[in-house]
């Protein structure tokens, strides 16, 4: 592939400024409503992850010493920074990414969350404190920040995943150097620089484009302590691995296939509105979208027959469409895919009842309407595999327990819901269900970010803790044991005597 040097570069952001991309490899930035080539961004290496990380190491000493109220007044003013442009940032991140304007403030609403979570830091890390523990003997805990840490992170939430990581590693005392997605890399660059223009001290917060040699290079590098991972599945599980190898704490979230399970005593017009919304929303790319209904008993055909009503009805159009519900795919990989998807899913016996490859396509980008596929089989790939695009498999189970095994068979356990008008089958489901976020009655079981969150089987690898707990992930704790006696008389305490 030849690329247009002459395009604008994204650049990196390294100690505080923009570093322009050296020769190296390039991949183009292309804006999925239209497919063209919008930019390029340097595919970066172990050079430029090298300085990166040793600028971090170099601010870390100082920001792990600044006064927790001064490092969250920066957040402060970074939130409010957040707010002051939240036009610009939303309107970039539907023009890389593709999702509409509506669903990118939403992005910009949870990362303004998740900076408001980062401000009671100091609340979080209070330890605790037992007095007299034995004769003149006091027991404390307190955590104290890692040094370096490194966020890996996906297309398809570029603002707000990279700002639930690094607010609160940034809150906690750690220096962070981000690697987002070459895919939909501007706005963490745009976001490096509001945390400048809120003071934050250069070196602090760095950004390095690329992918797995960059990735790897972090990995590798001994004075990154600590990885944060958001993306697929199979690189989850390797980031994982050689992350933990090479001694550092990770936490690495991957894919997922979340259920939605509808009991027949649902209110089914609402059970049909929430699947349609967490299905297509996004055109399907969200970690926490629900990509399987689980109908149960005679709730099958009018829940069926209600949602594929719902899908007629959905626009799908560039993100800054106003009438827009759905945008494009990412990429045209995406859309390949999502097409393989559709065709294999037929051929292994899913009936589609809507076809998204059917829409005329409403601009020349990647563009692909909503599928809903039913009588799909658990053993087949469809229902299987993360298509991560708008396509919905209704799966049908006799009764609860049923349903309840067949979401607990699958490897991923990110979220689940359950739509019932029963509270003792609602608590059976939310005890009994392997994933780690459950809805009752919600179309998408997202928690606030005063809540942790983070997936069971294959959709987490590692630690916990982003969001709520986060600041478990991003220090370590010290148990302090002491003992204080008045001072033998002439002896002067050390501080003292050497003028300290
Ligand atoms: P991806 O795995 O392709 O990429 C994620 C990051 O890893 C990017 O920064 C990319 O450059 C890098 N990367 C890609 N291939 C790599 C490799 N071989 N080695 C090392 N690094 C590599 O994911 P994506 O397509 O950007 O994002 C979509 C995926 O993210 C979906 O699977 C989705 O479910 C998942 N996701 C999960 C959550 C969650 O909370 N669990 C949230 C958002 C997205």
């Amino acid at each position: 592939m030849t690329i247009d040097l002459a395009l604008e570069a994204v650049p990196h952001w390294i100690a505080g400024a923009a570093v322009a991309p050296a020769d190296g490899p390039r991949a183009e930035i292309r804006d999925p409503a239209t497919g063209r080539v919008v930019g390029t961004v340097e595919m970066g290496g172990a050079d430029v992850v090298g300085r990166a990380v040793l600028n971090a190491r170099s601010a870390a000493g100082t920001w792990a010493a600044t006064p927790a109220t001064a490092r969250t007044a920066v957040l402060h003013r970074f939130r409010a920074l957040l707010l002051e442009h939240s036009d610009e940032l939303a309107s970039l991140i539907t023009s890389e990414q593709g999702k509409t304007l509506a669903d990118a403030r939403g992005e910009l609403a949870r990362s303004i969350e998740a900076v408001d979570v980062a401000l009671s830091v100091i609340q979080q890390l209070k330890g605790e404190y037992a007095d007299q523990v034995a004769g003149g003997v006091d027991t404390y805990s307190f955590r104290q920040p890692l040094g370096v840490c490194a966020g890996i992170t996906p297309f398809n939430f570029p603002a707000m995943i990279p700002v639930v990581m690094s607010s609160a590693a940034l809150a906690c005392g750690n220096t962070f150097v981000l690697k987002p997605s070459e895919q939909a890399p501007t706005v963490p660059v745009r976001l490096a620089r509001l945390l400048h223009d809120a003071g934050l001290p250069d070196g602090v917060f760095n950004v390095v484009h690329g992918g797995k040699e960059a990735v790897d290079a972090l990995l590798d590098h001994p004075d990154v302590a600590a990885v944060s991972f958001v993306g697929s599945t199979p690189v989850a599980r390797e980031v994982y691995r050689r992350g933990a190898a090479a001694g550092k704490k990770v936490q690495a979230l991957g894919g997922a296939k979340n259920h939605m399970v509808v009991l027949p005593d649902a209110d089914l017009d609402a059970a049909a509105d929430a699947l349609v919304s967490a299905a297509y929303g996004a055109a399907g790319q969200r970690c926490m979208a629900v990509t399987v209904a689980v109908a149960v008993g005679e709730a099958a055909e009018t829940l069926t027959a209600k949602t594929a009503q719902r899908v007629a009805s959905l626009k799908v159009g560039p993100g800054t469409g106003p009438d827009s519900d759905m945008g494009p795919l990412i990429s045209g990989a995406a859309l390949d895919r999502v097409r393989g998807a559709l065709q294999r899913a037929a051929e292994q016996g899913g009936q589609l009842v809507v076809d998204g490859r059917d829409l005329p396509a409403p601009g020349p980008g990647y563009f692909i309407g909503p599928s809903l596929v039913d009588h799909v089989d658990v053993a087949s790939e469809l229902y299987r595999e993360e298509v991560f695009g708008p396509v919905l498999s209704v799966v049908r189970a006799d009764d609860l327990d049923q349903a309840l095994d067949i979401v607990n068979a699958n490897s991923y356990g990110n979220g689940s819901s359950i739509f019932t008008t029963s509270g003792p089958a609602a608590r059976r489901f939310t005890r009994g269900v392997s994933t780690g976020s459950v809805g009752v009655n919600v179309p998408i079981p997202l928690p606030t970010a005063w809540f942790g969150f983070g997936g069971w089987g294959d959709s987490r690898f590692g630690d916990d803790g982003l969001n709520h707990d986060a600041y478990r992930f991003y220090t370590r704790a010290k148990v302090v044991t002491q003992r204080w006696t008045e001072p033998a008389p002439g002896l002067v305490p050390h501080f003292v005597a050497s003028g300290k």
